[in-house]
């Protein structure tokens, strides 16, 4: 029997001891402000039972993490039609690279990248009624808790610094692989983006892609073919360019947002969230990648 709060303590621990804790993102103004020495782990197994160190229950924004939600929301609604505007490739390359997508005539690589993401919005915002409440009740059934929401203050500072995600969606629409407006899309987006949850949160909102698609309320979502398809993806593209060096020492299908948050999880055992702002070169939080290698190395918990 693995003693796993005592493994996330030595994690922990050690992991705290790190001098070079990465750089807090700040080409979002807003998340400039997070104190670099937070750090939280949370593991939450598929029977029900939690371990949480650190700053696990403070509030974070999720960032990227949103993607793999809102992908899952699109592809319940429409199923493979989804894969005729986005490719499920790696692109090798930064979250916001836009070079491909002219050279690949507006077909986004995949929708855990900027681009393909905003495809994904497009396809919710035409899809749900009133599209931010629809998707934030969403995540709320997923966690079974109601007090999770959009920060607006760092919707509106990603808004006023967007340039990129301007240039990205203009691009899509110019390809006509945006339906709405450009406007309304990085509405939707750059809310998403926004969302704060804290790690058992998000722990308890990925547990779906742990249970074959089943939320905690037993409710099916997606189905196993479909789960499975999203896990490849997390682990294919979940980091961008360091999406193999992600697969290389931690082998976990995951996710990770510029806010300092990864999820990852091992189908059918449990689902392990992690928090610490600094993030390396390449956008992904420097403990939080630390943490979870040494975490698949002490327990020999991983898909490989
Ligand atoms: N909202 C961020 C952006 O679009 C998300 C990036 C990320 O978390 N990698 O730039």
């Amino acid at each position: 029997m693995i003693d796993l709060q005592s493994i996330l303590q030595d994690i922990y621990t050690e992991a705290t001891k790190t001098q070079d804790k990465g750089v807090v993102a700040s080409y979002i103004p807003e998340l400039a402000n997070v104190d670099i020495n937070k750090f939280g782990v949370h593991l939450r197994t598929c029977e029900g039972t939690e371990y949480g160190i650190g700053d696990y229950n403070e509030k974070f924004s999720i960032q990227s993490i949103s993607k793999v939600l809102a992908l899952t929301k699109a592809i319940s609604f429409k199923g493979n039609e989804v894969w005729a505007r986005v490719d499920v490739e790696p692109s090798g390359n930064p979250f916001n690279f836009l070079s491909l997508l002219e050279l690949e005539n507006g077909i986004p690589r995949n929708p855990l990248i900027n681009a393909g993401a905003l495809v994904i919005s497009d396809i919710l915002i035409s899809h749900f009624e009133n599209p931010k409440e629809d998707f934030i009740n969403f995540i709320r059934a997923l966690t079974l808790d109601d007090s999770i929401n959009y920060n607006e203050q760092v919707a509106h500072s990603e808004k006023i610094t967007g340039y990129r995600n301007y240039a990205a969606a203009n691009l899509l629409k110019s390809f006509n692989n945006l339906h709405n407006e450009v406007e309304d899309v990085l509405d939707f987006y750059f809310h998403q983006c926004s969302i704060e949850m804290n790690c058992s949160q998000l722990s308890k909102a990925f547990y779906l892609f742990a249970n074959k698609g089943k939320c905690l309320q037993n409710k099916t979502h997606i189905t196993e073919s479909q789960t499975k398809r999203i896990n490849a993806l997390m682990l294919t593209c979940g980091f961008y360019d360091e999406a193999g060096e992600f697969a290389f020492t931690v082998g976990l299908p995951g996710k990770s947002g510029v806010g300092g948050g990864i999820v990852a999880l091992l189908p059918n055992k449990f689902i392990i969230t992690t928090w610490s702002p600094g993030l390396n070169k390449k956008g992904n939080s420097k403990l939080g990648m630390l943490a979870l290698e040494q975490f698949t190395t002490k327990t020999e918990l991983s898909i490989f």
